[in-house]
């Protein structure tokens, strides 16, 4: 091998390690930047799904809970109202004088009957 033709062996071989270095340094870019989209995907993707975990148990709480124990309550509710109201007005709620005038009387029956109502 001459020493010219060693020389340019060499030179080229440098030319091809500052290549192989180039694209190297490509690759690390594109990784990092892959890394970086894949870490914000992560990030939206927990976000998300956080989300659709609070609507879904709104929608649940909606679809479950709401019939079951919004009429019961209103109904009992009003029901002991009504009758508390209709004593309080003078007449009997009792079964025993149901309806009746109380003639300004206080009534046991009616009394421990809305007792136990509202219990
Ligand atoms: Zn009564």
């Amino acid at each position: 091998m001459k020493e010219g033709n060693f020389l340019d062996r060499v030179m080229e071989f440098e030319q091809q390690l500052e290549a192989m270095h180039e694209q190297f340094r490509e690759l690390i870019g594109f990784v990092a930047k892959m890394t970086e989209e894949n870490h914000s995907l992560q990030l939206e993707n927990h976000h998300l799904r956080t989300r659709l975990d609070e609507l879904t148990d709104k929608t649940q709480m909606m679809d479950e809970k709401r019939p079951p124990e919004k009429p019961q309550r209103v109904d009992i509710g009003e029901g002991v109202d009504n009758l508390a109201r209709i004593y309080n007005e003078g007449y009997h709620v009792c079964n025993v004088h149901y309806g009746s005038s109380r003639k300004g009387e206080d009534c046991l029956f009616c009394l421990s009957f809305l007792s136990k109502q509202n219990a």
